[in-house]
């Protein structure tokens, strides 16, 4: 399925972002220090905004469709849908070094 944003509805949705991130709502959300993706620690100053469905593909900026994310991974994961962006993340994840484990040869 692919959705045709045109110009005023990207305009609305970048409207609606900003006012997003005036409320109370996302300010609790960044105060909660962890990115949506990585788990990783954000700060009010390095997180970002990004949508789960990026407007570009015809997400809207309303409460369930955003999330906090780090610079790195907004930066990352650009116009992906978070069904392929999984993918990624997943893969940097089974890096991730398992002190349990005692599989040393
Ligand atoms: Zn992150």
């Amino acid at each position: 399925m692919y959705f045709e944003i045109s110009e005023s509805d990207l305009k609305r949705e970048k409207e609606a972002a900003r006012a997003l991130r005036k409320s109370r709502w996302w300010q609790n959300k960044i105060a909660s220090g962890v990115c949506y993706y990585c788990n990783g620690p954000v700060t009010a100053k390095t997180a970002t905004m990004d949508h789960i469905l990026p407007v570009s593909r015809g997400g809207r900026s309303v409460a369930g469709n955003v999330v906090v994310a780090c610079k790195p991974c907004n930066t990352a994961k650009k116009d992906q849908l978070t069904s392929e962006w999984e993918e990624f993340l997943e893969k940097s994840r089974t890096v991730t070094p398992n002190t349990t484990s005692s599989d040393k040869t």
